[in-house]
């Protein structure tokens, strides 16, 4: 989602299972998507391993407990055979939040009671009942009016942070200490530094000959709340916690705090590294000690200094890079190219940039040069010209180097440009040469200009001509560095086929034994998400698009397989079709309605006029177009939109999706929503 938590949550200190919430359909489409990186980073951080290695970057959940749910039937706790079916939750399930809602269906024209409080009903008799949880064991008994036996009785509970330890306890909770995992870092780095302990007692952290003293969360909290800061009139106090980003979550775009972030248990501090800590493998000791007595135990992670880079290399094509560890991605990576590893923290590897610019890449992603020395070429290169040719793909941007270096690539809208920064490059450029006219020309390119735009980052930018982009992606030919920007389809409308030209991938989300979320009334969004596409293909086609879809019928494919699926077949046009969920804590009656997302900026005008599309065939309410990182929606190489077309869990969506007509007009919508986006080009 939206969402980029997994860098706050990392933080927590509770060895919480708190999954985060259940069912963003979409969410799972993207989360499935990245590597384990994700969920390792996650799991070493003690936060969340009830989805670890099931959902991935930025997900504040998925469709997981409809997913769990699905296989598990609701036990039905009475004898007599009811026509009441619950869907969600199901009997047991750990709930963390305050609220959840009963999804189901009974005979229309029934009434409905849960706990004694009327359920609202829709005509086809589907129910999303909202339900407030206590801490603990929480138990619902479902039964219609007027007939005795028919009932359904469900019991879940609500899922709890770890109690706060008592100032009588005497306990060094070492198992929630930070570091958590593994640290190579280098003289100037910080460590952060936490532990939950007797409350009122002193804490300190011994790491080789240093010595430092942690501080009580409540202590910092007053501190920051004493300090004597000035305040427009009228304005608004910060919150600023003590421990912030301890326990920040959020969830379909909204940022709460999910844990306190001052409980009286939590000391925390930190240490810059000096030069002369030379540290193998050391594990910080945390020392307690309060009326005389004292104790101690080795923190989880271990930290080692590191005074010298190791050159490494990318293994592969499209290797992930982070801004931090487990954090958001940038430019992924051709295989080959050099870095310089000057630290690590856990299975992530700090890599160097520039001076002042650090990434993240997984360590299996990652090869050290053979010898491991720690010396050698260093990864630089001058750039002595940008060539400028033409092929099948688009325009390509050529800048030879004498070795494969980093680089970035960052796309703007008005006015239209790439910008790509190679790292280790300096400029001693003195030929920026023209396209050569020929039959290839696709006039795409206005001009390009570069900059030294710091010590080592050389900065191209290809300024455009068109007001639209269709596509771009960076990659390695020997050592020449390709930008290559993809020309717009060769729409030629024939005979009222005004599509003819345009190859666009269908991808209907889930499939096979992934469900997607599950309705009121039983049936999977991955069926209506397939409903859709095969609708929308027939619609496509009949005007002249060719159709690629990355499946047709109900059988597995996996997130990487579908999008290169979409990039083989060189598409046009990738459009992930899915129908939506909601977390716990939220109420399906209102929160509901179509929207569509976007990753690169070239796709969200398109994003736009799908859902608008959509919208004005079937007026769900409107969820607006946003930005995600989702893995559907990550591809640059051709457009890329998700569009969550209605929700499982609201009654009237969902009745309304389940009928083939109301999975026609979706079809509809979506190819409506096209046309207006390719006529306003
Ligand atoms: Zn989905």
């Amino acid at each position: 989602m939206t969402l980029d938590l997994r860098n706050k949550m990392k933080a927590i200190n509770f060895p919480v299972s708190f999954g985060l919430m259940a069912l963003l359909c979409l969410l799972l489409a993207a989360c499935r998507a990245d590597s384990a990186n994700d969920s390792t980073t996650r799991q070493q951080a003690g936060v969340g391993d009830t989805f670890a290695g099931q959902f991935q970057d930025n997900t504040a959940s998925g469709d997981s407990r409809l997913l769990a749910q699905h296989s598990g039937k609701v036990q039905a706790l009475n004898t007599v055979q009811s026509d009441i079916s619950i869907v969600y939750p199901t009997n047991g399930l750990l709930i963390p939040a305050g609220s959840t809602f009963i999804v189901g269906s009974c005979p229309p024209g029934r009434q409905l009671q849960c706990n004694g409080a009327d359920v609202r009903l829709n005509s086809k008799g589907y129910f999303a009942h909202v339900v407030q949880l206590k801490p603990g064991s929480n138990t619902f008994l479902v039964s219609e009016i007027g007939a005795p036996g028919q009932q359904q009785e469900l019991t879940v509970r609500r899922e709890m942070p770890p109690p706060v330890i008592s100032p009588e306890q005497f306990k060094l909770a070492i198992e929630t200490a930070q570091p958590h995992d593994d640290r190579g870092i280098a003289p100037g780095d910080f460590i952060q530094l936490s532990v939950h302990a007797t409350p009122g007692a002193d804490v300190k952290v011994v790491i080789g000959k240093k010595t430092i003293q942690l501080r009580p969360a409540a202590a910092v909290q007053a501190a920051v709340r004493n300090t004597k800061r000035k305040r427009k009139k009228g304005g608004t106090k910060s919150r600023l916690a003590a421990n912030v980003n301890l326990g920040m979550d959020a969830a379909y775009g909204q940022t709460f705090q999910r844990f306190p972030g001052t409980a009286p248990d939590i000391y925390m501090g930190f240490y810059k590294v000096e030069p002369d800590d030379r540290w193998q493998e050391i594990a910080p000791k945390f020392i307690l000690s309060k009326n005389g007595k004292s104790t101690g135990s080795a923190g989880p992670g271990r930290i080692t200094t590191v005074f010298q880079p190791t050159l490494a290399q990318t293994r592969h094509d499209d290797t992930v890079v982070r801004l931090g560890p487990g954090a958001s991605r940038t430019t992924p990576l051709a295989s080959g190219v050099r870095v310089l590893v000057d630290g690590w923290q856990g299975d992530q590897l700090r890599c160097l940039y520039s001076s002042t610019h650090h990434v993240w890449i997984a360590r299996d992603d990652l090869a050290y040069e053979s010898d491991n020395s720690e010396s050698g070429p260093l990864p630089q290169s001058t750039i002595r010209t940008i060539n400028l040719l033409n092929d099948d793909y688009g325009a390509d941007i050529v800048l030879p180097l004498s070795q494969r270096l980093p680089y970035q690539v960052d796309q703007h809208l008005k006015p239209d440009r790439l910008v790509m920064r190679i790292y280790g490059a300096t400029a001693d450029t003195d030929w920026v040469t023209p396209l050569v006219p020929g039959p290839k020309q696709h006039n795409l390119i206005d001009r390009v200009a570069w900059k030294q735009q710091a010590d080592g980052v050389y900065e191209m930018t290809a300024y455009l001509k068109r007001s639209r982009q269709w596509g771009f992606k960076a990659d390695y030919q020997g050592n020449d560095l390709h930008l290559h920007v993809k020309s717009p389809p060769s729409l030629s409308p024939i005979e009222g086929k005004r599509l003819n030209g345009l190859i666009i991938c269908l991808d209907p989300g889930h499939g096979g034994t992934e469900s997607g979320a599950i309705g009121c009334g039983g049936k999977r969004e991955a069926d209506f998400n397939l409903g859709i596409a095969l609708k929308l293909r027939d619609l496509l086609a009949k005007e002249g698009a060719k159709v690629i879809m990355t499946r047709a019928g109900d059988t597995d494919v996996s997130l990487d397989q579908r999008v290169e699926i979409a990039n083989q077949n060189r598409v046009d046009i990738l459009l992930s079709i899915h129908n939506n969920a909601l977390p716990d804590g939220r109420d399906p009656w209102a929160e509901h309605g179509t929207s569509s997302y976007w990753y690169h900026p070239q796709s969200s005008e398109l994003a736009h006029a799908l859902k608008q599309g959509v919208q004005q065939e079937i007026a769900f309410g409107d969820l607006a177009t946003r930005w995600q990182n989702l893995a559907l929606i990550r591809p640059s190489a051709e457009l890329a939109v998700l569009a969550e077309i209605g929700f499982m869990v609201n009654p009237d969506e969902y009745a309304f999706l389940e009928q083939q007509a109301g999975q026609e007009k979706s079809a509809e919508g979506l190819l409506k929503g096209l046309l207006q986006y390719l006529s306003a080009d």
